[in-house]
Parts: C-alpha cells; sequence; structure tokens
C-alpha cells in the first residue's frame, strides 16, 4: 500500500475524466484520507448526467405524457386539449443537468478534491500534464468514457448521434434512427411519443441484440405497435442533404427523406491522445484499456475504471468499480467488482429490464433449463383499449432449480426489477419464488405466481441472444 502523503508526489491519486466512474473514485479516496486532483476538459458530470441517462430519462419521461393523454378519456377525463412544446422540455432538461452539475462540483470540492480543468495526458507512471503544467501523483486513474461512433458510410457526418439529439431545437417531424441497441431503441420511443414519424433502420430482425430473444421479439412488436416503423435487415448506403432535410439511401435501394438521421451505432472508449501507448499501457482491439479485476492496468501505478476499459458500459458499474479502487489503494483492502448479476435496463416505451442470463445463454452454460413466460394485457389497459403488452419471462436451472435470469417488457419493468436483482444475487431458486406473497393487483406479482412451464421443445423466439 502507498504510504498517503508523503510528499514525494504532488498527489496520492490523479484522476482523468470527472464522469461518474472518476468522481466516485476521487471522492471516496478523498474521504479515505487521499490527495487526490482530478482533470476534465468538459462539464463535471461525464456522459451519465450531462449527455446521457439523466437526460434522456427526463426527455422519456417528457415525451410519455402523451400516452396518459391518450390514455385518459377511457378513465372518464375530458379530452384537453394538449400539446409538446419541445423547447420548453428542452429548457426544463437544461436546468435539471446545470444543478447537478453544480451538485457535482460541490461534492468534488467537500471532499477536498481538487479539480483541473482541462485535458489530461499521461507523460509518464506518475506524472499527468494539464494544459502545459505537470502534476505527479502516486497512482493514476483513467475514467474517460466513450463516445458516440456513426458508421463508415458516405454522408455519416449528416447524422447525429446521441449527444446531439439530446439538444435539438425543435422536435423534427421525421427521425430515421440507425441502430437498434440501447440508444436507438430510447430515442425512437422518445420522438415518436413526442409525435415524430420515426424510421428504425436495424441490421438483424430484432432490436437489442444481447438480451433474451423472446424479450427482443416483445419489445419489437411493441415499437411496432407505438407506430415506431421498424424495418429489419437494413443496411444504410450512404445519407445525403435534402435542403435542411437529409435523404437516406439503403443497400437495397430505397430512399427515406427525413428531417433528422439519428446514428445510434455503439460506442468506443475514450483512449486516444492519453499517452497511454506510450507509458506502455496495454490498450485491446476494441480501443478499451485493459485491466485486472481490481482495475489495475499493466502498468502498476495506472488503473482505469468505466467505460474506457469497455467491461460493462453502466453508470452503477463505473461508480462501483471506482470506489473499489479507492479500497484497493487507500484503506487496504484490495476489491474486485463482480460483475455478474448486473441488471440492467432500457428505457424504450414500453421499458425493459433485466437481470442475470438469456435463456439462450443459459442454456449454453447451464444445460436443462425450466423456463416460465407470461404475455398479457396490464389491467390499465383493458380500460384504455391500449394494444401493449406486458411479457414477463424466469429462466431457471433445472437441476439447482435457481432462478438463473428474470426479464421483463412492460411499464415500470426497471423498477421491478432491481428488487429481483437482490434475490438472484442471493442463489434464489424458483420454489423460494413461488413460496414469496405477490402483491396485488401488480404486474410484479407475476415473477412470484408463474407456475407453467413452457414445453420443452421452444426454445424462445426470434434471433438467438448472446448476453
Ligand atoms: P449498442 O451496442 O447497444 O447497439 C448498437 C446498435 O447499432 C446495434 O443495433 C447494432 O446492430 C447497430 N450497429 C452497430 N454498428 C452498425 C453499423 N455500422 N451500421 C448499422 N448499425 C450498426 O450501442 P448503443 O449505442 O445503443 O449504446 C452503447 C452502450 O451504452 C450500451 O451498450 C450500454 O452499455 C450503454 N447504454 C446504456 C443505457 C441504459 O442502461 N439504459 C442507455 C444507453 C446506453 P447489431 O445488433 O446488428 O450489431
Amino acid at each position: 500500500m502507498a504510504p498517503m502523503g508523503d510528499g514525494r508526489f504532488d498527489f496520492d491519486l490523479f484522476t482523468l475524466g470527472a464522469g461518474s466512474g472518476g468522481v466516485a473514485s476521487s471522492r471516496r479516496s478523498g474521504a479515505y484520507g487521499a490527495r487526490v486532483a482530478i482533470c476534465e476538459d468538459s462539464r463535471v458530470g461525464g456522459t451519465c448526467v450531462i449527455r446521457g441517462c439523466v437526460p434522456k430519462k427526463i426527455l422519456v419521461y417528457g415525451s410519455h405524457f402523451a400516452h396518459d393523454f391518450s390514455d385518459a378519456p377511457a378513465f372518464g377525463w375530458t379530452q384537453a386539449e394538449h400539446s409538446l412544446d419541445w423547447a420548453t422540455l428542452i429548457q426544463a432538461k437544461n436546468r435539471e443537468i446545470d444543478r447537478l452539475n453544480g451538485v457535482y462540483l460541490r461534492l468534488l470540492r467537500d471532499s477536498g478534491v481538487t479539480l483541473i480543468e482541462g485535458r489530461g495526458k499521461i507523460v509518464d507512471p506518475h506524472t499527468v500534464e494539464v494544459a502545459g503544467k505537470r502534476y505527479t501523483a502516486e497512482h493514476i486513474l483513467v475514467a474517460t468514457g466513450g463516445r458516440p461512433q456513426k458508421p463508415p458510410i458516405v454522408g455519416a457526418d449528416l447524422g447525429i448521434t446521441s449527444n446531439e439529439a439530446l439538444d435539438l431545437p425543435k422536435l423534427p417531424k421525421h427521425v430515421v434512427v440507425v441502430g437498434g441497441g440501447y440508444i436507438g431503441v430510447e430515442f425512437a420511443g422518445i420522438f415518436r411519443a413526442a409525435g415524430a414519424k420515426v424510421t428504425m433502420l436495424i441490421r438483424g430482425d430484432t432490436v437489442l441484440r444481447g438480451f433474451d430473444a423472446d424479450i427482443r421479439a416483445a419489445l419489437t412488436s411493441e415499437l411496432r405497435k407505438s407506430g415506431i416503423d421498424v424495418r429489419c435487415e437494413t443496411f444504410v448506403a450512404d445519407v445525403e442533404r435534402r435542403g435542411d432535410g437529409r435523404s437516406v439511401l439503403t443497400q437495397s435501394g430505397e430512399t427515406i427523406e427525413c428531417d433528422v438521421v439519428l446514428f445510434a451505432t455503439g460506442r468506443v472508449p475514450n483512449t486516444e491522445n492519453l499517452g497511454l501507448e506510450e507509458v506502455g499501457v496495454s490498450i485491446d482491439k476494441n480501443r478499451a484499456i485493459a485491466v485486472d479485476a481490481y482495475s489495475r492496468t499493466n502498468v502498476s501505478s495506472i488503473f482505469a475504471v468505466g467505460d474506457c476499459t469497455n467491461r460493462i458500459n453502466l453508470t452503477p458499474v463505473a461508480i462501483a468499480e471506482g470506489r473499489a479502487v479507492a479500497e484497493t489503494l487507500f484503506r487496504n483492502s484490495p476489491t474486485a467488482i463482480d460483475h455478474e448479476g448486473v441488471p440492467s435496463a432500457v428505457f424504450s416505451q414500453p421499458p425493459v429490464a433485466t437481470v442475470g442470463l438469456s435463456e439462450e445463454r443459459a442454456r449454453r452454460e447451464h444445460g436443462d433449463l425450466d423456463v416460465y413466460v407470461t404475455n398479457f394485457r396490464p389491467l390499465k389497459h383493458t380500460i384504455t383499449g391500449r394494444e401493449e403488452r406486458t411479457m414477463m419471462k424466469l429462466v431457471v436451472a433445472r437441476e439447482s432449480r435457481r432462478v438463473l435470469g428474470v426479464h421483463m417488457v412492460g411499464a415500470d419493468a426497471p423498477e421491478i426489477v432491481q428488487g429481483f436483482a437482490v434475490a438472484l444475487k442471493c442463489g434464489a431458486t424458483k420454489e423460494q419464488f413461488d413460496k414469496t406473497v405477490g402483491i396485488h393487483p401488480s404486474a410484479a406479482e407475476e415473477f412470484v405466481t408463474m407456475r407453467d412451464k413452457r414445453p420443452d421443445a421452444v426454445h424462445g423466439v426470434g434471433a438467438p441472444g448472446a448476453r
């Protein structure tokens, strides 16, 4: 363990990047008495707070009112005039981002962390340069995140990414979304609910590659029911300008005229121009920083956490990895992160949430399974007549009876699945689920009342997933 504050270095820890992982690690290290500096060349808060999870969720809330307005008359409400002022929604979102940015700045200050504005570059295993000034540190933590990537096609520069999609000055009339991952389905839902026409171009048969096949099929169907034109096996050839709008040409020769093309085609780690290769830090073929279970790189004084390591690219994972580094370095408690059983949610409309293994992966890793699936129209929509359905699935190891996967598409799925993630962490069996009393009437109770196994011959639907 490093002696803290022995004066050999300016700082005990120097962190590059003030996003979720970098801030969490720096604050925790500061709380343990370490002298910490953090540098950032954009706004403190990182992707999640400034241009990701938080602003996205505000737009999901804002746009989803459209569903409530159209459902309300069935419950007796008089249909009132309603329209969305997009600029007001964006302003409300920006105010909250500004507030959170201020909170992050305060929290760093209160933890005694020195904030240095500018882009950091590692000069040697104990030195970082920011804006022409050099700082030495016993340990360096790289937490520089990732960024959206566009495919290498002609006219890609005419499309936007999620960064710009969060700040469009007005609601487009027609958006073409390229890609059907987390970001693609979330933004398709926002724009559709807000009133835009949405065309989604995906390479496979269903959205959300990597998720359970039944979930993928169910969400693809729900997106279509909500009015999103999901076009499968469709590859973009190029994008051209058409006045103020855009024209998308597919490889099969179709053209689609629209206002905005959103590329939601994955993200890449921010690992360039940081001096990593020069000091000998290993970078993998996906441009991610290679680390061990303690987030240590092959250069022993340099650690890395979060999306720049491309392990599980989720904010809570980056935070856990960052805090673990603080435990390892400054509390004499080497801490590895358990990347198993991490729940995740997709804030599509309706949302998806999942924890554990897809049926396909569980079958590969655990052999015989019992699978329980339910698909129903939620009580609310028996009144409204809305066609939206909820789908829930349990994947159970036949021999041990352990529940290996919990999956859901439907209202409140993220709120419901979080609790079941605890049960899976505890190794809950199907019988323990069955012994649990449900909360009635709720959708969640279905997870503890599913009795009928799906016949063995049926192995999911849709394309095989790889999660
Ligand atoms: P994903 O990796 O989830 O999805 C990328 C999508 O783009 C896939 O549909 C993929 O198709 C498609 N694609 C990739 N390359 C091309 C190409 N050249 N041409 C056409 N289509 C292409 O990436 P996202 O950008 O949606 O999100 C990045 C990550 O950010 C997520 O994996 C997740 O870790 C995180 N995230 C998490 C959120 C949450 O927790 N709610 C929200 C947003 C992001 P194919 O399937 O055929 O490969």
